[in-house]
């Protein structure tokens, strides 16, 4: 059905049906449902079809929101995937976990102008499953096929989203994962009430069946280095995000029970994948019963304190520095946790883990925000005297990552890195200061988004692309068969 556009006036904002909390906390299924038809279309007509679309400009990809929108409310639901895919690898995975909120839809004029954003991101995930549904995601078929072959360090988005890529362009594509699975962050990290593992599975599926070849529980670094990869393809893409967690200073962080958040996080998912986890059939990474302290306030420090909810925790505790206006997790994500049973204990810096040998407890004071740093925000500054104990037997810390010493595990020296150790590169053609060796994802820019990660593979397999068409012309030609020889 054909829908005018600019329907805001007459139409309400309207997001996806959400699973009350009560039956959310007990499984680890995807929280929102799906549109309707009906309801997509309406969605999508309201957008204004504004002249400067804020939306675009602020969505990573700079997806072609207003035409796929336009195109939606109109019905013509297979022009609007192929020109939503057109800029995006993954577009039903960021429709269903952008932090749309800071990205397309907070740029939303409606949303500035108090009327409410266009749900954007449920509109782009209704529009890319429908496209898996009737068919019309199709695997790749390079118009021609390049000899010329390409390693990827790392199977996450940024390398899945340059594998595609490179495909297209008939490039020969290994990708190279320590993990036994390809999706990196999107299948042990992020747990599945955000992403189902099945919505990665078939993207996975969909390069190997493009030509894409995987290779998994391959290490670089234990199984190759950098210089053997280098010589085994004309060029070599790095993808292999920031996995090095930062810790608690404070006495008592050595306990039993005190555990990093990915660790947690990738227990949970593999369980949840039907894999035999020993860490937590024996009690150690199940919060099944448990008192949970999370410490942390961004997306990752969300994600444990919803498993630990679904797995059964007595009690979940979520211990931030700041207030919930400043932290850098996702509002929708707050809002979800609190009404699933999440307390948040705002303004709280720990202090010390409690116990012997397992920790009890943690020990902890208020904050208050001091004057703004160089940077605008408001530093926290300890409350003399404010000091108290909260019962703790799982206590998750969920501080950050920082990037792995890749130099010395690539066995490669060369390697240029900056001062906080991502990978340094040239910001137009993406390779790194060694020839042939590119780079894209968080290694390059710190732990950020998904849809980042996919932005910087796209743009790096560009990199790459002109590199090898450089490299080929540059061949020495081969000599012409003679004729009538
Ligand atoms: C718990 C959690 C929740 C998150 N939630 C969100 C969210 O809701 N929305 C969002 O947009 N972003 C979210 N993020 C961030 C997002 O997942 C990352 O920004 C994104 O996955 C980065 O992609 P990448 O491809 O650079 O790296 P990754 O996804 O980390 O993939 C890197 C891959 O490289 C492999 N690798 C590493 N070293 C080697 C090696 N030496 N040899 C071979 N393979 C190697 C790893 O096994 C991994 O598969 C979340 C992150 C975490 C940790
Ligand atoms: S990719 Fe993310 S930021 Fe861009 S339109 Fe989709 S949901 Fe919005």
């Amino acid at each position: 059905m054909a829908r005018k556009m600019l329907q805001f006036t007459k139409l309400d904002q309207r997001t996806p049906d959400k699973r009350s909390a009560g039956t959310r906390r007990v499984d680890f299924d995807e929280i929102y449902g799906r549109f309707t038809p009906d309801a997509a279309g309406d969605q999508a007509s309201r957008c204004e079809q504004c002249g400067i679309p804020f939306c675009q400009i602020h969505c990573p990809l700079q997806n072609n929101i207003p035409d796929w929108l336009m195109l939606t409310a109109a019905g013509r639901l297979e022009e609007a995937y192929a020109l939503s895919s057109a800029t995006n690898s993954m577009p039903e995975i960021c429709g269903r976990i952008c932090p749309q909120d800071r990205l397309c839809e907070g740029s939303c004029v409606l949303e500035q102008s108090r009327h409410g954003a266009v749900t954007i991101g449920a509109v782009e995930k209704f529009i890319t499953d429908t496209a898996w549904e009737r068919g019309w995601v199709k695997p790749i078929l390079p118009l021609r096929e390049r000899e010329q072959s390409v390693g990827i360090i790392g199977g996450g988005p940024a390398g899945m989203a340059a594998a595609e890529q490179l495909r297209a362009q008939g490039y020969q594509v290994t990708l190279y994962d320590r993990y036994d699975r390809i999706g990196g962050l999107l299948v042990y990290g992020i747990p599945g009430f955000k992403l189902e593992k099945s919505v990665v599975e078939r993207r996975v599926d969909l390069l190997a069946r493009s030509g894409v070849i995987f290779k998994t529980n391959f290490e670089v670094g234990r199984d190759a280095t950098l210089p053997e990869l280098r010589k085994a393809h004309d060029a070599v893409l790095i993808a292999t995000g920031v996995y090095k967690a930062r810790g608690l200073s404070i006495p008592g962080a050595g306990l039993r029970g005190v555990t990093k958040a990915l660790d947690y996080l990738i227990a949970s998912n593999r369980t949840g994948l039907g894999d035999r986890v020993a860490a937590f059939e024996d009690g150690t990474l199940d919060a099944k019963d448990k008192a949970v302290v999370v410490i942390g306030g961004g997306d990752t420090a969300m994600d444990c304190l919803r498993t630990a909810i679904r797995q059964g925790a007595r009690s979940v505790k979520c211990l931030y520095r700041r207030d919930r206006a400043n932290m850098p997790g996702s509002q929708r994500e707050v809002i979800n946790a609190v009404e699933e049973g999440v307390d948040f204990v705002w303004l709280t810096a720990p202090e010390a883990v409690l116990g012997d040998e397992r920790a009890t407890g943690v020990r902890a004071h208020r904050m208050h925000l001091g004057v703004a740093d160089a940077t605008g925000r408001q530093s926290p500054q300890p409350i003399a005297g404010s000091e108290f104990t909260l019962e703790a037997d799982l206590v998750i810390e969920a501080l950050g990552f920082e990037p792995e010493d890749l130099p010395a595990v690539f066995g490669e020296p060369r390697l240029p890195i900056t001062r906080w150790g991502t990978i340094q590169i040239d910001p137009v053609s993406k390779m790194s200061g060694l020839d042939g060796v590119f780079a894209a994802g968080d290694i390059v820019r710190g732990a950020s988004l998904v849809v980042w990660a996919v932005r910087d593979g796209r743009d790096a397999a560009e990199g790459i692309r002109r590199y090898l068409v450089a490299k080929a012309a540059a061949a020495p030609a081969k000599a012409a068969p003679l004729v009538n020889a």
